[in-house]
């Protein structure tokens, strides 16, 4: 490109500056095949309830194994959202985490609730509460148990039609968990309108609790008025057990992360359960 042209601020696509955006288009027919060919995988992470010390349900998270470079579940949904496969791969993911609560319910864990995470774009288009709510009708069996998880700052993107579906989906008896909460820009009087069940508190939050005093007070805040406005309230990413205790003390409702398990396959994790549940029986 000439210095004439960089003057007059015009820039001319060279591919080999820009590998970048090559390697997301490699990627994203990667993608496409493996959404086709059924090579995704979900892993399942445990989330525990306070009081009780049961396991109450599983957040779904996306993998793609067989890869020579690792490609992880924020890369693998921001391509997919740049693609528009997107959509595609929600339903795959729904599709799978209803067959992974069969597998529950036939394990005997039929309270266990499965939660699935879904994107601004699913949001946004038109016919997606409909679709989850002709999806959950096919299958009664799982009604009330499958729970959506959208990030708090997803939603501002599009705050109007965010809140259209959000109810929409609600309205069809969907339960709704507000994720990453206190990660990115709020609004606390969008807040208190959402019609969700569970607040996810950003493990942004939580990693240094145990050693930041102001981090307890912004946790110790976000619990009491979640509580105040109706929500449960998940903490995520407790990697301690200090770290859960001091959740338990401030009124935390449940906590997920490293301190129970990291997200495995759904065998690993019902071997993991057992083994969780026979530990609690012996401290009983
Ligand atoms: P998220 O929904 O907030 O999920 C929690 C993330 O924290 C997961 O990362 C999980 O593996 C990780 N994590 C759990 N406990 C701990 C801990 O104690 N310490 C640390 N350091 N990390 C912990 P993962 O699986 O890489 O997923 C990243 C994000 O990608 C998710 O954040 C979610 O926003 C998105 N994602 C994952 N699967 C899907 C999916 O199927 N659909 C969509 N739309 N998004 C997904
Ligand atoms: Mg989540
Ligand atoms: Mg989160
Ligand atoms: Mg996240």
């Amino acid at each position: 490109e000439s210095d004439d042209a960089r003057d007059r601020g015009m820039a001319y696509y060279r591919p080999e500056h820009d590998s970048y955006s090559a390697d997301r288009l490699t990627l994203a027919s990667e993608l496409r095949e493996a959404i086709r060919l059924d090579e995704l995988a979900l892993f399942f992470q445990p989330k525990l309830n306070l009081a009780d010390e049961r396991v109450v349900g599983v957040e779904a998270l996306i993998r793609w194994p067989g890869r020579t470079r690792a490609v992880g579940a924020d890369e693998i949904i921001a391509v997919a959202e740049q693609t528009g496969l997107i959509k595609p791969l929600t339903r795959w993911v729904l599709q799978q985490a209803l067959r992974a609560r069969d597998e529950l319910i036939e394990a005997g864990q039929e309270e266990l609730s499965v939660s699935v995470n879904i994107s601004p774009n699913n949001l946004r288009e038109q016919e997606f509460p409909l679709f989850v709510q002709r999806l959950m009708a096919g299958h009664p069996q799982h009604a009330g148990k499958i729970i959506l998880e959208v990030t708090e700052t997803s939603m501002m993107q599009d705050p109007a039609n965010s809140l259209r579906a959000l109810r929409s989906l609600h309205f069809a008896g969907i339960p709704l968990s507000i994720d990453d909460f206190g990660s990115g820009y709020s609004s606390l009087s969008y807040i208190k309108r959402l019609p969700a069940s569970e607040i996810k508190i950003d493990r942004s939050l939580i990693v240094d609790l145990s050693f930041q005093a102001e981090d307890r007070v912004i946790v110790q805040t976000t619990i009491n008025m979640c509580h105040d406005l109706g929500y449960k309230v998940v903490a995520e990413g407790v990697e301690d057990r200090e770290t859960l205790q001091l959740l338990e003390e401030m009124g935390c409702d449940m906590i997920q992360g490293f301190v129970l398990t990291p997200p495995q396959p759904m065998d690993e994790f019902m071997r993991w359960l057992t083994n969780h549940v026979m530990q609690e029986k012996r401290r009983a």
